[in-house]
């Protein structure tokens, strides 16, 4: 990319929680600066530009603005980046999309002021379900430190390394008994590792909170599963809570 690459960040639906993780890298900051010129950032910056080298969007796509300002977004973005769950699948999100009638939710979020026009939605979707991304970045929040290194990556002209291997196999490293042995529900075996196991080293169980691998163990899951005697139904609800799309197979 010769000089530093022109850097955005966009937010649409979501809790702001994975751009605080960059606003908060602190003395990584200047690592971050060093890289990457950035040039549009609503948290921390007023100025705004009109193309970018690399545009990274946080949150979902849940109304028809938002679809036209991601395209808008795409067209004058050489690459782009979805971080965060919200963006990469729909994340939480996309629990709404779960229930039969997205008006009856509308009423319990907005009570008798729900049929107002600003506040319009349709179900739920993930940044690449209406533009091309080029990199996805996990997590529920993001990791600030993977974040970093996927930023160095991509000014490298590298791709991103992300792991694609389950959750269970960092757990296992740190010799963590089984949650499963404690009558717990754990997406270990399908989940998405890099954050170090840290909810089943702490005794919660893994609810994917950073998706799944890409080609997930059905076979393992389902082992799984007949040995400690828990239903398909019991993963499946688990899984949808950070709307990752994969289902495991009946
Ligand atoms: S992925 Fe999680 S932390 Fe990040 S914006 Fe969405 S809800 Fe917030
Ligand atoms: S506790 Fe969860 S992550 Fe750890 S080994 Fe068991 S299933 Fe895998
Ligand atoms: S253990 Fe699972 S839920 Fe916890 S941070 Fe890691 S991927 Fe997310």
């Amino acid at each position: 990319m010769g000089s530093k690459p022109k850097v955005a960040f966009f937010d649409f639906a979501c809790c702001e929680g994975c751009q605080l993780q960059i606003a908060n890298l602190e003395e990584d900051v200047i690592g971050l600066t060093n890289l990457v010129d950035v040039v549009e950032f609503r948290e921390i910056l007023t100025g705004k530009a009109p193309e970018y080298d690399i545009a990274f969007i946080e949150g979902s796509i849940t109304r028809k603005e938002d679809e036209e300002r991601i395209k808008d977004i795409r067209e004058r973005s050489k690459l782009l980046v979805a971080f965060g769950q919200c963006a990469v699948s729909g994340g939480i999100n996309r629990l709404k999309n779960n229930r039969e009638s997205l008006e009856d939710v509308k009423k319990e979020v907005y009570g008798d002021s729900y049929n107002m026009p600003h506040l319009d939605t349709f179900p739920t979707k993930g940044v690449d379900e209406v533009v091309k991304v080029d990199f996805h970045i996990p997590g529920c929040p993001i990791d600030k430190n993977e974040f970093l290194s996927v930023v160095k990556a991509i000014a490298l002209g590298k791709a991103p390394s992300i792991p694609n291997y389950p959750v269970c196999i960092e757990c296992k490293l740190r010799e963590n008994e089984c949650l499963f042995d404690l009558d717990q529900v754990c997406l270990g075996p399908l989940a998405r590792a890099g954050c170090g196991a840290v909810c089943p080293s702490n005794g919660v169980p893994c609810d994917a909170c950073r998706g799944t691998v890409d080609n997930p163990n059905q076979n393992a899951m389902h082992e799984i599963l007949e040995k400690y005697n828990y239903t398909i139904d019991e993963i499946q609800r688990k899984i949808n809570l950070f709307g990752v799309k994969p289902e495991v197979k009946k």
